[in-house]
C-alpha cells in the first residue's frame, strides 16, 4: 500500500488491531443466528509526510452500507462548543448578510443553526438523508452530496464560494483527502477561510487512545501533516488552536496560498511541539502497539477480577471506542453483560462482534451495577452528571483509557 496523500510506500506500523467488524455495524436479535463480516483494523505511518492513516484493504465499500445515522445534537456537549464557535468566528470575520457559510458534514444543523439565528447565509452538504432532512427543518438549505474536488468546482462555477468552510470532525474521516482539500481549495472565496477541526495526533499518542481508532477513522493528523497537504492543493494554515474535545483537537485555520494574512506565532510554537514531541520519528510510532496491549491486558484483568469476586459490572456508550477497545479485547457478554446507550436507534440491538446487548440508560437504576465503564472518555464528567442517582445507589464509575481508572 501507498501513502494515500504523498504515495510513498508505507513500511511501517503503528498500530494492529487484528481484525473487526465496522463499528457501526450493529445486530438485529435475528442477525446473531448469521455469520458476522470482520475486516483488518491495522493502521500504518508514511515516514515522508508522517500521515497516519488506515490500511486499505479490498472489499472496503462493504464497510460503508450501514444504515445507521450519528446526530451531532445527542451531546448537549458538542451543540454548547458549536455554539460559542459560531459566536466567536462570526464577530471575528465580520460575517454578516452578505456572507456566506458552508459546513461539509452538516449533521443535523447542530452548528449551522446558529448562522440561521444570525441571519447570515449558509449551505450544508450531508449525505445521509435523515439528518439532512432534520438540518432543513431548521431552515438550513442542505445539498445531499459527499464533498470533494467536483462538488467544489461545482460550487465555484454557481458563483457559491464561501467566505467561510468549516469542517468539525469530517477531515480524518474522508478516504480521499487530497481531494476532499482540493475541494476545499475551490470553494473558498479569495479572502475567506476554512476552519477543520479532528483529534489531534499528539494526544492520541500522549494518552494512548487507541480505541479512537476504527475503519471509518482514516486518518489520524498532526499540524505538521495537514500543513504539508494544505499546501499541495494551494492553501496555507495561518492560524491553529488546540481545543478538549475529543481527548484533544486540533483547529486549523486556511486560507489561499496567496492571501495576505500573516500566519500567527501558534502555527509556528505547535510545529515545533510536536517535533519535540516526536511526531516526526519512527520510535515515537513503534512503541505504541506495546501501550495499546497493556491497557487491553489490565481492563482484562478488571473485568475478570470483577466477575470472580461475584461483582457485576455494566457498560455506557454503545459507539466507535467501545466497539474497537471489546473486540481488541475479546470481551464478551459473559465478562460485560449489557452496554447501555441514550440513542433509540441502537436500543435493543446487539454490538458488532462482542454480541452484547444495547439498553435504555434508564435500566441502570434497576440494574444498580457494581461498576459502571464509560467507554466515551472523552465525555465521562457529562455521563457521571447525569447517572448521580446510580453514583449515590454505590455504583463506581470506571474509564480504560489511557489507564484503569475507578471513581
Ligand atoms: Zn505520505
Amino acid at each position: 500500500m501507498r501513502c494515500r496523500h504523498c504515495f510513498a510506500p508505507l513500511e511501517h506500523t503503528f498500530i494492529d488491531l487484528g481484525f473487526a467488524p465496522p463499528s457501526n455495524a450493529y445486530l438485529t436479535f435475528k442477525d446473531l443466528a448469521n455469520p458476522e463480516k470482520y475486516f483488518p483494523l491495522k493502521v500504518k505511518v508514511c515516514t515522508q509526510c508522517w500521515l497516519v492513516q488506515t490500511e486499505d484493504f479490498t472489499k472496503a465499500d462493504e464497510l460503508f452500507n450501514a444504515d445507521y445515522a450519528y446526530f451531532s445534537s445527542t451531546s448537549i456537549g458538542w451543540l454548547t462548543h458549536a455554539k460559542d464557535y459560531v459566536n466567536k468566528i462570526s464577530s471575528r470575520f465580520e460575517l454578516g448578510k452578505g456572507s456566506l457559510v458552508i459546513e461539509v458534514a452538516s449533521n443535523d444543523g447542530y452548528l449551522l443553526k446558529n448562522f440561521v439565528a444570525m441571519g447570515i447565509p449558509c449551505l450544508g452538504i450531508e449525505p445521509t438523508e435523515s439528518t439532512a432532512l432534520a438540518a432543513e427543518k431548521l431552515g438550513i438549505p442542505v445539498l445531499r452530496k459527499f464533498f470533494g474536488k467536483h462538488l467544489g468546482q461545482q460550487l465555484a462555477a454557481s458563483g457559491k464560494q464561501a467566505d467561510l468552510i468549516i469542517g468539525n470532525n469530517v477531515y480524518a474521516h474522508v478516504p480521499d483527502i487530497n481531494d476532499f482539500t482540493h475541494g476545499l481549495k475551490a470553494a473558498l472565496k479569495l479572502g475567506g477561510t476554512i476552519t477543520l477541526e479532528f483529534p489531534h495526533l499528539m494526544r492520541l499518542v500522549e494518552y494512548s487512545q487507541f480505541d479512537t481508532v476504527y475503519h471509518e477513522h482514516f486518518s489520524y493528523l498532526s499540524l505538521y501533516t495537514v500543513k504539508i497537504i494544505f499546501e499541495t492543493v494551494g492553501l496555507r494554515v495561518w492560524d491553529v488552536e488546540e481545543l478538549p474535545t475529543h481527548g484533544g483537537s486540533l483547529r486549523v485555520y486556511g486560507c489561499h496560498v496567496e492571501d495576505l494574512r500573516g500566519s500567527t506565532s501558534a502555527v509556528g510554537e505547535l510545529l515545533e511541539k510536536e517535533l519535540q514531541r516526536g511526531l516526526q520519528a519512527l520510535s515515537t510510532y513503534g512503541s505504541f502497539q506495546c501501550k495499546a496491549n497493556c491497557i487491553k491486558n489490565d481492563f482484562l484483568s478488571f473485568l475478570i477480577e470483577q466477575n470472580r469476586s461475584g461483582k457485576t459490572v455494566g457498560a455506557y456508550g454503545a459507539a466507535a471506542k467501545g466497539n474497537t477497545l471489546l473486540n481488541f479485547a475479546g470481551v464478551k457478554p459473559d465478562l460485560l453483560p449489557f452496554v447501555c446507550d441514550a440513542a433509540a436507534s441502537k436500543q435493543g440491538k446487539f454490538m458488532p462482534g462482542s454480541h452484547i446487548p444495547i439498553l435504555d440508560p434508564s435500566d441502570l437504576i434497576k440494574r444498580r451495577p457494581d461498576y459502571l465503564v464509560i467507554f466515551p472518555w472523552n465525555i465521562a464528567a457529562e455521563v457521571k452528571l447525569q447517572n448521580k442517582d446510580l453514583e449515590s445507589l454505590g455504583t463506581k464509575f470506571v474509564t480504560a483509557v489511557p489507564r484503569i481508572a475507578i471513581s
